[in-house]
């Protein structure tokens, strides 16, 4: 599940591969992987690539100092560079960037759901496209200093801080380790956050990412493995004992994800409810 830290080491170590290799081509086998039609993907050919960045989690690939190759990876796709290309049975391949070298940028996605998207702007229209133009400010390598203003409506952190307009880069994974790190509940409200609590909140983002991201750069080498081997402390390790006082991880479970936190640490003794058990139990 690709988010803040997962994103930028990927950028980091395609950028530093691929700034200055030349695109001999692309093309987009994924169904509606690209979700642009002007200019077509083919533009891409012959052109050099300037640099690989990020923006929360999205990836730009910029190219020929006038396209942007914009891509989402949603929740299980990967931005691998291989050194060869892909052999024709490959089903996991939704977008791929040939370069001149042989060597070949691909896109691919696990799992049967086609969700992570690409689009080919003309790089002056890339500030406006609506998926960057909504972002908040970036979780890393400092939190906004407005981040008390912008927690303020009375919701759950949990889902608070996972609202990229709110703040870019944090999802489900991290979002656990980050609440767990501040001892705060998920449920608390970002309205209902004291100055001692913002500030702890603010700490425990910058330190979490920062961590996740350190270790990548010891660990994660190209092409850029299908697992990345993150550094979870709470996230899916229910039962297991807290990393900090030894009482036993709890979680609730939701349709397609899991929130994962110690109730000595988060939540006073008390444990949440599991929604998907109380709704079987019904
Ligand atoms: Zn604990």
């Amino acid at each position: 599940m690709p988010e803040l830290p997962e994103v930028e080491i990927t950028v980091r170590r395609l950028d530093g591969a691929l700034a200055g290799a030349r695109i001999v081509s692309a093309r987009a086998p994924g169904i509606n992987t690209l979700k642009s039609f002007a200019p077509p993907l083919q533009a891409l050919a012959g052109r050099q690539i300037d640099g690989v960045r990020r923006r929360g989690k999205q990836v730009v690939l910029q190219a020929g100092g006038e396209l942007a190759l914009l891509m989402h990876l949603m929740s299980a796709g990967r931005l691998q560079l291989f050194d060869k290309p892909a052999t024709p049975r490959d089903r996991t391949s939704r977008l791929l960037v040939a370069i001149d070298d042989g060597r070949e940028l691909r896109l691919r996605e696990f799992g049967t759901k086609q969700a992570a998207w690409a689009k080919l702007l003309p790089l002056g229209e890339l500030a406006a496209e609506e998926s960057l133009a909504r972002l908040g400010p970036e979780a890393w390598p400092s939190p906004p200093p407005d981040l008390g203003a912008r927690l303020s409506e009375p919701r759950p952190l949990h889902a608070a801080l996972r609202d990229q307009r709110v703040i870019a880069g944090i999802g489900r994974s991290w979002v656990d380790e980050i609440l767990w790190s501040a001892g705060l509940s998920p449920f608390k409200r970002g309205s209902d956050l004291s100055p001692a609590e913002l500030a702890e909140l603010s700490e425990a983002i910058a330190s979490t990412l920062g961590a996740a991201l350190e270790h990548y750069e010891r660990t994660v080498s190209l092409p850029i493995p299908d697992k990345l081997p993150m550094p979870l402390a709470v996230h899916r390790r229910e039962g297991e004992p807290c990393p900090r006082c030894a009482t036993p991880l709890a979680a609730v479970n939701y349709e397609d994800y899991v929130m994962s936190y110690c109730p000595s640490c988060q939540t006073d003794g008390r444990v949440l409810k599991d929604r998907r058990l109380s709704r079987l139990l019904k």
